[in-house]
């Protein structure tokens, strides 16, 4: 294989991580190539209009939210935002529940008014105390008590993790806001948005601000380290692969996605379920808890994105186990899957002039505001290590 000219960078997955750190090490006058096996850039978060012109996310539902100013003035610089209150709903027992758990889930639950103060005693008869959860399941259950737990958290993980909630972080299922007011929002931080063009407009323009930057695409990793002679390479894919799981591969979750479109003639008949018009479902992601379900989730983006547009598409997402070949879509956030990862992060330390950057790399279930934090953060030490570029 012939090798090209010399670069400083060479950057390994074209996710968020990878174009923040192209962006920012290619201004700083640095000489980067980007590469990606896939054939477009923004991984995980990349997106696109389908054939019935919906702008959806192929990969999953994808809500921006931060409560990081630092992320949010950064990502400005490429794109204008959509706001958006991101809101859910449980489909259990064949109907329609508020999600996350609110004052109105209580409500649903009687089959009658209430108010906060009767939903917060008897919270305080049905949950089982615990001082510190160190599980999944302690982090709900000593929230609201097993009934809840059972209805709408404890199905679901088991389908999405494969993988009791006992036996998961408490960070996965503590990720879900708890609430007894009227708050209906499914994500926590300040700041929830959508680049107002889509993830993708907004790479592009990151791509078109970094000076000299070359991408390649559906290029992998062991054949671009070859073509570019470089003096630093920034690594974001899964730090077992780059070590050839020489200590067996590390855990991952893979998703399978069915996609369905629907034109404005065929929704006047969802009508009456969604209640809206052109329209397939009453929210932009209704999550399905049943374990005879076998999917986790329906998403139509179309409710989030605010697209002006008569037919709609929408994504159901079945959990699937991981082997090599398929997307390692989310690391396991457990004690046994990182005690195995801790093994390949001693290897990377020894690593000389490679970073490890992004959620694959680092194995952590990271949303795309940390990443981008990350990846700023590792630009910034890497621009003090190597100077500002003499020669760009
Ligand atoms: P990635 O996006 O995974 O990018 C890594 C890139 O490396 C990929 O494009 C891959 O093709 C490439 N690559 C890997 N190996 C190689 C190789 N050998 N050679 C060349 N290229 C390689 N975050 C949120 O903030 N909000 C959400 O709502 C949200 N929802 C999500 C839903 C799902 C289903 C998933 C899976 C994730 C979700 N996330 C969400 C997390 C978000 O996707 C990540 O935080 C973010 O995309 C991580 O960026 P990254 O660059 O680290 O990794
Ligand atoms: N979860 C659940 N029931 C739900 C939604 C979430 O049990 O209706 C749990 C499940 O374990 C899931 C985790 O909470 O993996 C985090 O949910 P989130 O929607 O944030 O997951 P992601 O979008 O990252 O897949």
């Amino acid at each position: 294989m012939s090798s090209d000219r010399p670069i400083d960078f060479l950057i390994v997955g074209a996710g968020f991580s990878g174009l923040v750190i192209a962006e920012q090490l290619s201004n700083a006058g640095w000489k980067c190539v980007i590469v990606d096996k896939r054939p477009h850039v923004g991984g995980n978060a990349y997106d696109y209009r389908d054939e019935a012109g919906v702008l959806i996310h192929p990969y999953g539902p994808h809500y921006f939210r931060t409560n990081s100013p630092r992320i949010v003035d950064y990502l400005s610089r490429f794109t204008d935002w959509h706001p958006v209150e991101y809101q859910v709903k449980s489909f259990s027992e064949n109907r329609y529940w508020t999600f996350p758990i609110n004052l109105d889930t209580f409500e649903e639950l009687l089959g009658r008014p209430s108010t906060t103060e009767e939903f917060e005693s008897w919270l305080e008869e049905k949950r089982e105390p615990v001082e510190l959860p160190k599980n999944s399941e302690e982090v709900i259950v000593s929230q609201v008590g097993r009934e809840l737990y059972e209805r709408f958290f404890e199905g679901y993980t088991l389908k999405q993790w494969q993988r009791h909630p006992r036996d998961l972080d408490p960070s996965v299922c503590g990720r879900i806001p708890i609430r007894t007011n009227r708050d209906r929002r499914y994500l926590r931080e300040e700041f929830q948005a959508l680049p107002s063009e889509g993830y993708s407009t907004m790479f592009q323009r990151m791509i078109s601000a970094s000076p000299g930057l070359e991408v390649h695409l559906d290029l992998d990793f062991h054949e671009a380290k070859v073509r570019w002679p470089h003096r630093h390479l920034v690594f974001t894919g899964p730090i077992d692969e780059y070590f050839d799981r020489c200590y067996g591969p590390l855990p991952y979750r893979s998703l399978r996605f069915e996609h369905e479109s629907f034109t404005a003639e065929q929704l006047v008949e969802r009508e009456s379920i969604s209640g809206k018009r052109n329209h397939w479902q009453p929210e932009m992601q209704v999550n399905y808890p049943d374990a005879e379900v076998p999917f986790t989730r329906i998403v139509e983006m179309k409710h989030a994105t605010g697209q002006e547009i008569d037919a709609t598409t929408i994504v159901r997402e079945f959990p699937e186990a991981w082997e090599p070949g398929k997307e390692p879509f989310y690391p396991i956030p457990a004690e046994d899957a990182k005690a195995a990862y801790r093994r390949y992060a001693e290897l990377a330390e020894n690593e000389e002039n490679v970073s490890f950057v992004g959620r694959l790399a680092t194995y952590r279930y990271y949303n795309m505001d940390q990443v981008t934090g990350m990846a700023l953060t590792e630009a910034a030490k890497l621009i003090e290590r190597f100077g500002a570029a003499t020669h760009a």
